[in-house]
Formats: C-alpha cells, sequence, structure tokens
C-alpha cells in the first residue's frame, strides 16, 4: 500500500532482521514457557497451569508449536543455572534457527535466491554491502533497490527461465553471455565502453568534489554540477589536485593514469585514488 515493498521483491527477505517482529514474539514465548516450566516457587506453576488450560494463545502451546517449526534440537536444562539464565541460552538457539530457516528459504529460491548466494563468496564485504540500509533512505526508494537486487526485470533471462517463455536468452547486445541482472549492470563489453565509462567518472567526479571541498578549494553547491578540471591548484594551502592525469615513471607502468592525484607541497605527499 505504501510501495515499502516492491510487488515482485522477496518477502523472506522482509523477515531477516534489521528488525523482525515475528522472531522476536516466538522467541519471547519459548523463554516465557521454559521460565515458568523452570522457575520454583507456586506461583510460576499456577500461571503455567492456567495457561495450558487455555483454548486460544495458550504460552505452552504456543512455545511447542513455533518450537517445532524450526526442528529445535533437545537444549538440557542446566541445573546450576537458574531458570532465566536457561530461558535465555534457549532463546538464543531458536533466534539463531530462525534466521537460519529464513536466510535459507530465501536461498533456495532460483530467482531471490541469486542475492544472497553472491553474497556469501569470499571477496563480498558484507558490512560495507549493505550499509546503504542503514542510511535514511525513503521507505519507497529502498523498495524499489531491494526490487532491483531481486532481480525480477524483464530481462531475457529472466523472461526464459523464470517466465517461461520461448524466447532467447542471451545478452541482445553482446549475445554470448546471459542477460541477467548483473550482467546489464557489470558484465557487459558492449556497455563497458561507454556506459560503465560515464558512470565510473561520475562516481569519481564526486570523490573530486569532496576532495576539493575538504583541502577549501571553491565548488558547486550541487555535487552532480561539478566538472573536474585537469589541474586545480590552491595557493593558499599548496595542494595541487589532478584529474585523469598520466604519471610518467622511470620503470614502464601500463595503469599509470589514477583517477585522482592529490599532491600536497608543503608536506611532500602524494596520494591517488
Ligand atoms: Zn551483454
Amino acid at each position: 500500500m505504501h510501495k515499502m515493498l516492491h510487488p515482485k521483491a522477496d518477502v523472506e527477505r522482509l523477515y531477516i532482521p534489521r528488525k523482525d517482529v515475528e522472531t522476536a514474539f516466538k522467541t519471547a514465548t519459548i523463554g516465557l514457557d521454559h521460565y515458568l516450566k523452570h522457575k520454583e516457587g507456586q506461583y510460576p506453576k499456577r500461571v503455567l497451569e492456567h495457561e495450558r488450560s487455555k483454548a486460544k494463545n495458550s504460552i505452552s502451546k504456543n512455545a511447542t508449536k513455533f518450537k517445532r517449526e524450526v526442528t529445535m534440537p533437545e537444549i538440557e536444562n542446566r541445573e546450576d543455572k537458574s531458570a532465566s539464565e536457561n530461558a535465555k541460552a534457549l532463546k538464543h538457539v531458536f533466534k539463531s534457527r530462525m534466521k537460519s530457516m529464513k536466510e535459507e528459504k530465501w536461498k533456495n529460491k532460483a530467482l531471490h535466491g541469486q542475492y544472497p548466494k553472491i553474497l556469501e563468496k569470499p571477496h563480498v564485504d558484507t558490512v560495507t554491502t549493505n550499509k546503504w540500509l542503514s542510511s535514511n533512505l525513503k521507505g519507497e526508494t529502498e523498495g524499489l533497490l531491494v526490487a532491483a537486487q531481486d532481480q525480477p526485470i524483464n530481462t531475457r533471462n529472466y523472461q526464459k527461465v523464470i517466465c517461461g517463455q520461448q524466447v532467447e536468452s542471451k545478452c541482445r547486445l553482446c549475445s554470448p553471455h546471459e542477460e541477467t541482472v548483473d550482467h546489464i549492470v557489470s558484465g557487459c563489453e558492449v556497455l563497458a565502453r561507454r556506459e560503465y565509462i560515464s558512470r565510473h567518472n561520475n562516481a569519481a567526479a564526486y570523490l573530486h568534489w569532496s576532495i576539493c571541498k575538504d583541502h577549501d578549494i571553491e565548488i558547486t553547491d550541487k555535487w552532480y554540477e561539478h566538472e573536474p578540471e585537469t589541474v586545480i591548484h590552491n595557493k593558499d594551502n599548496n595542494i595541487t589536485i589532478m584529474w585523469d592525469m598520466p604519471v610518467n615513471t622511470d620503470i614502464t607502468i601500463t595503469a599509470n593514469r589514477p583517477d585522482i592525484i592529490v599532491k600536497d607541497s608543503v608536506n611532500s605527499t602524494c596520494k591517488t585514488y
């Protein structure tokens, strides 16, 4: 209704914590049930008796049901620990079972599962990859981006593999590769020649704009209106910033053109980006 979840985005993913209310509720129920069963004294016993006799919303019955859902291992109640400590340990196991079950379910999906599988690859930094989810994006924007990662986008591969249509699934620009979202975003050699370069330059221009700002060089208000000059020099602090400038070296280095070079003549340092 509020466009926070794209109609074709993944539902399982919605319940992988940032905060997962369902898991929180089930975990609390199981913990409370365990506590009531093991806490000394007459009151917990009476509460438990009353709970067991309830037809609806019984803590005991719900706890049994929730534990069955995740096939909980039998957990020994340790006599040397208090009832609340034991309940806490149980909750911990339950919570991680819930989480891994949801992740499994998500990963096992043919289309939506591709993204979480990629996240597990050793070259992926999961913390920085997911950092954007904690920024203040509008719900609708986040919803759209998440849907794009879930890939319900009308690529040829999607039409053939997911929708089962009788169509060519190869890329319509470069043909040897499957036309998937990943391919279009970063794997197409035809797009690489122009589109990827201009995207790269836009990102580097933002970096250039921020670096200029840090070194008190006059810049436009809006970063996207910034057009990097080949060489900028600030006389006051003796900083020179170079954009896309080849560097001659004694030994030939083929990759000799960093995007940005910041030369600090006062401290005799040079940084490249
Ligand atoms: Zn292609």
